[in-house]
């Protein structure tokens, strides 16, 4: 099936030009769809939902007919001859925002959730579509807004006694708490857009140690060139799995190689290596087991900045039996718990399960619960709001004139207000919904 959905003042005259009578809200009755000759062109549902208990909070008719592209075609040049135009790109939903049926935050939840990649993706999206993350920034807001009006009414009236002379401990201790508050919100934000780009998992290790093929039985195809000859993996090689409802992207560098001779292409492999791994929230470094944690291999761990969640993978288990012994040692030499240290075999599949179950453990611990689906203009905002705020509480405490107090202030709130879109300015607007689908 497909549907064809009309909202606007005339969505019902449309409608009605096509299907003939249309039925009251929200019932959907059986009709012959026409064109203005008169002649059928196909029979479908005919579903009104009248302002404003709509998506987009107009007049909304939905016409569902047959799916072939012959019947949309003529059924969609019907509809337009009849008044209707095609919607933009996020137009719907661009409408539910402008007639107060969704805040920013919601309708970027929607694309969100149309985007959403992963079930914690997908619960995120929910979660700041229902609504409750805009109503946290709203009540923030809001406790800005009466300490502003505060501030103000001592501007507008200096001589009046009760409103002057109220207590400065109290609202350096208000301004306080609430910045503690949005530092929480900021940080759940960019919880959000990680969990939207995916957790980037980085594969180090030296050259031939079967990085390349580890990557292409983790992700399930063949994406890495697998080779004997040493360093064939120049570029990086990304790959997007699903690790335990969570999006996990898995980056194959080139193998890092320390030799005296060594050339120009490979320096600039390791430079981006290293690179990789500063930007990966996990680097997952592979070794030979049958060969243990050698001097290279303990340079390349070198390139791990400390802090790192590190996994180790003892690849070619096919080769050799573990001894207990090596892994210990090389779980001490990488300083991280012997567990995280796991003889796999890219070949035979060894290990591979608890592999994927480490990965998925050690993700879901820098996974912060609930998250909100989140936008990098939020984290700007919300950042924006921070330093505002820290503004107005240094300029306070160092008695500068007051109505700098309220500006900084002032300028918080907008930054708060930005997110749920209260004060947006167009071309921000225009981003955002061009990034919607056409239809939604
Ligand atoms: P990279 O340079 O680290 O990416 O290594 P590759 O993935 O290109 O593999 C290098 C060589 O090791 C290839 O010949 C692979 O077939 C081989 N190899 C990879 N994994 C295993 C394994 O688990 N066992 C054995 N025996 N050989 C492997
Ligand atoms: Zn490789």
């Amino acid at each position: 099936m497909a549907i064809i959905r009309i909202s606007g003042p005339i969505a019902c005259d449309v409608a009605e030009s096509i299907a003939g009578n249309i039925p009251s809200h929200r019932i959907a009755a059986l009709r012959t769809f026409r064109n203005s000759s008169g002649e059928a062109i196909d029979t479908g549902l005919v579903i009104p939902f009248l302002q404003p208990n709509s998506y987009t909070g107009e007049d909304v008719v939905e016409l569902q007919c047959h799916g072939g592209p012959a019947v949309v075609t003529a059924l969609f040049s019907e509809v337009c001859s009849a008044g209707a135009r095609p919607a933009e790109r996020g137009e719907f939903t661009e409408r539910a925002f402008l007639n107060g049926q969704l805040d920013l935050s919601q309708a970027e939840a929607i694309a969100a959730l149309i985007d959403a990649e992963s079930q914690a993706a997908r619960k995120a999206a929910l979660r700041s579509l229902d609504g409750s993350y805009g109503n946290l920034i709203r009540d923030i807001a809001d406790r800005i807004l009466e300490l502003r009006s505060r501030i103000e009414a001592t501007l507008d009236f200096p001589d009046e006694e009760d409103i002057t002379d109220f207590n400065k401990p109290y609202l350096i201790n208000e301004l306080c708490e609430i910045n503690s508050e949005i530092n929480g919100l900021l940080q759940r934000a960019e919880n959000g857009l990680k969990l939207r780009s995916g957790y980037q998992i980085s594969l180090v290790g030296r050259p031939n140690v079967g990085k390349s093929k580890l990557m292409n039985v983790l992700v399930g195809r063949e994406s890495s060139i697998v080779t004997d000859t040493e360093g064939t993996t120049r570029d990086l090689i990304r790959e997007r799995f699903e690790c335990n409802t969570q999006t996990v992207d898995l980056v194959d560098t080139a193998g890092i190689r320390f030799s005296e001779s060594i050339n120009s292409i490979e320096l600039e492999g390791i430079r981006r290596a290293q690179q990789q791994i500063e930007e990966s929230d996990i680097a997952l470094l592979v070794i030979e087991l049958h060969k243990g944690l050698g001097e290279d291999d303990i340079e390349v761990l070198r390139l791990i900045p400390e802090g790192k969640s590190l996994i180790v993978a003892c690849n070619k288990a096919d080769l050799c039996d573990d001894r207990a012994s090596d892994l210990a040692y090389i779980a001490d030499n990488a300083g991280i718990d012997e567990a995280r240290v796991i003889p796999v075999s890219a070949i035979s599949g060894t290990g591979l399960h608890t592999l994927r179950e480490i990965i998925a453990d050690v993700v879901a611990d820098s996974d912060h619960g609930d998250v909100y689906a989140s936008e990098q203009r939020h984290v700007d905002s919300f950042s924006s709001c921070k330093s505002h705020l820290e503004a107005a509480v240094n300029a306070y405490e160092r008695e500068y004139d007051i109505a700098i107090v309220a500006e900084h202030l002032r300028n918080a709130q907008n930054s708060l207000s930005e997110i749920t879109g209260h004060v947006t300015p167009e071309h921000v607007l225009d981003s955002i919904f061009s990034k919607f689908c056409i239809g939604k």
